[in-house]
């Protein structure tokens, strides 16, 4: 299998003034089709070529697992943005933040605060068991798929995901995220899947 960099879902200027077209243009073509680029020179002509990558992350570890890992989390990442999203989200998903945090400025001060709280590189996470949701975080190419939580939502607070346009600041360029980015129809969408895959195992 020939894996393919997934289009971004946008222009790469179209987050802006919030994520500038460099953090994009760096963060895809350098970090995210490097990592692509290193998972297919380690797997060429061994089993794991013919694995999806999802396939690849449950079943690896090591140098092709963080590769593989990180292939995922981006290719997720840029799907949970879109120019003009952010705020708060209507529907199930806000049934969902409501139920587990009481009310959404609850749950963004713990998704920011659990952000920041993740030392070195990594993620932040809003996952989903089928019934609830909660914020956690993952170290360095750690996904949540792993620990059989579905991921809904990510943020990469990794350096080279803010740095040219917050510096230091990564409290700032998590409340920018929630505030302006989230495309909460993907996640929304994340949620309908997840109970389609959880109903069809039940009838399988
Ligand atoms: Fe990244």
């Amino acid at each position: 299998m020939k894996f393919e960099l997934p289009a971004l879902p946008y222009a790469k200027h179209a987050l802006e003034p919030h994520m500038s077209r460099e953090t994009v243009e760096y963060h895809y073509e350098k970090h995210h089709r490097g990592y692509l680029e290193r998972l297919e020179k380690l797997i060429a002509g061994k089993p794991e070529a013919e694995k999806t990558i999802e396939d690849i992350i449950r079943t690896s570890d090591g140098k092709v697992f963080n590769m593989a890992a990180q292939v995922w989390n981006h290719s997720f990442f840029w799907n949970c943005m879109q120019p003009k999203g952010g705020g708060e989200p209507g529907g199930e998903i806000a049934k969902l933040i409501h139920d587990a945090y009481g009310s959404f400025s609850h749950f963004r001060e713990t998704f920011v605060t659990t952000g920041k709280g993740r030392f070195g590189s990594g993620y932040v996470w809003l996952v989903f068991d089928g019934k609830r949701v909660w914020c956690t975080s993952t170290l360095n190419a750690e996904n949540p798929l792993l620990n059989n939580e579905t991921p809904l939502l990510t943020c990469d607070v990794w350096e080279h995901a803010y740095y040219l346009d917050h510096r230091n600041d990564r409290g700032k360029y998590l409340d920018m995220f929630l505030q302006h980015l989230v495309n909460w129809d993907f996640v929304a969408a994340q949620v309908k899947r997840a109970r389609a895959l959880r109903s069809d195992r039940l009838v399988a």
